[in-house]
């Protein structure tokens, strides 16, 4: 009855960008030129999707884009949201959020109270002014500090902050970020950078792989790793006298296709498989041609067959994603 692609993964897990707006500049994921490249749609339309795939077993709702706060009305979708029911048991889905914290001081508590579960918080730096050269904004970090806070006082937890760390940008902020963890009591977790940006600056020599990350981390105290679930994307160590995680999210040295249990709507409502898809399925248009909820139920079941079995980044045929990061939802 669930949502199972062809190589037997169970689909749970569907990321929406609600906007391909955003209000940071990541020198690693954006060109200082390009802005928004494709529209949105209204929230009714998004509310519709994720009705039918929660009917199909989808159990987990992140919420990202572009910038999903720059997007007025997230809090009443986050409310609608949350009345879907899960198709197995009946349970409240879980709704995630992943932002750059920017605008999330004012609206941890309203979105917390419509019923957000979680929220993960992109932080490239703990230092204003390196935040500042990464995301070419000037007043970001102690905005996205207090935005960290606030969610944390709402009870959104528990609470992440991903770092993408890339060579000759920040990897000296891995132990800053140790110290940061155990400091605000949050989950920091390293992500390698993958070869999704828009300038196509990404090579090998530029990912900072789990090896190092773990290594420099011992240097500064000593980490125990969690064991974890077999589906887990991030390998999870608390520090020795067990103030603080960390994880690492290791897609291109340690990759965990074989687990992949998502898949992602895109803000102008196209299905993607796989972060790096060579092309995308309209899932929009379907709607805006009159389908019925049957209708989609059976395109997407199609659509989910066609899901790619690994990623062949660093391959020699390896071929770029038809879109970039930012446009796609990460
Ligand atoms: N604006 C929101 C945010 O900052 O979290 C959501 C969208 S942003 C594209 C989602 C995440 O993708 C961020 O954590 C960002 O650091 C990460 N990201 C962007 N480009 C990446 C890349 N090439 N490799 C790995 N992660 C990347």
């Amino acid at each position: 009855m669930f949502l199972t692609d062809q190589f037997g993964r169970r689909i749970s897990d569907l990321r929406i960008s609600i906007t391909d707006r955003c209000n940071y500049r990541c020198v690693y994921c954006r060109t200082e030129n390009e802005g928004a490249l494709y529209g949105d749609l209204p929230f009714t339309d998004y509310l519709r999707m994720a009705r039918v795939l929660v009917g199909m077993g989808i159990t987990k709702v992140r919420l990202t884009g572009g910038e999903p706060l720059l997007r007025n009305g997230i809090v009443d979708f986050v409310r609608e949201l949350n009345q879907l029911r899960t198709a197995d048991n009946g349970d409240a889905i879980d709704i995630a959020l992943t932002t750059n914290g920017h605008l999330l001081a004012d609206l941890a508590r309203p979105l917390k109270d419509a019923g957000l579960t979680r929220v993960t918080v992109s932080m490239d730096a703990v230092d204003p002014e390196r935040f500042a050269r990464i995301t070419r904004v000037s007043n970001g970090y102690d905005r996205v500090l207090a935005g960290i806070r606030s969610a944390r006082r709402a009870g959104l937890w528990p609470l992440k902050v991903n770092c993408v760390l890339m060579r000759g940008f920040n990897e000296d902020q891995i132990i800053p970020f140790g110290m940061f963890a155990r400091e605000e009591g949050v989950t920091v977790r390293f992500i390698e950078f993958m070869p999704l940006e828009e300038g196509r600056t990404w090579s090998p020599d530029t990912v900072v792989t789990l090896e190092e990350i773990l290594s420099r981390m011992g240097e500064y105290r000593p980490l125990v790793e969690i064991p974890r679930g077999r589906s887990e994307t991030a390998r999870r160590y608390r520090f020795d006298d067990g103030v603080g995680e960390i994880g690492i999210i290791a897609p291109v040295s340690h990759p965990f296709c074989g687990h992949c249990s998502r898949i992602r709507i895109t803000s102008d409502g196209k299905i993607r498989t796989c972060l790096f898809s060579a092309w995308d399925h309209d899932l929009n248009a379907k709607m805006r041609r009159g389908a019925s909820d049957e209708e989609l139920t059976e395109f997407i079941r199609g659509v989910v067959q066609q899901k790619e079995e690994r990623h062949h980044i660093g391959e020699a045929d390896f071929v770029p994603a038809s879109r970039t990061m930012v446009h796609i939802g990460g």
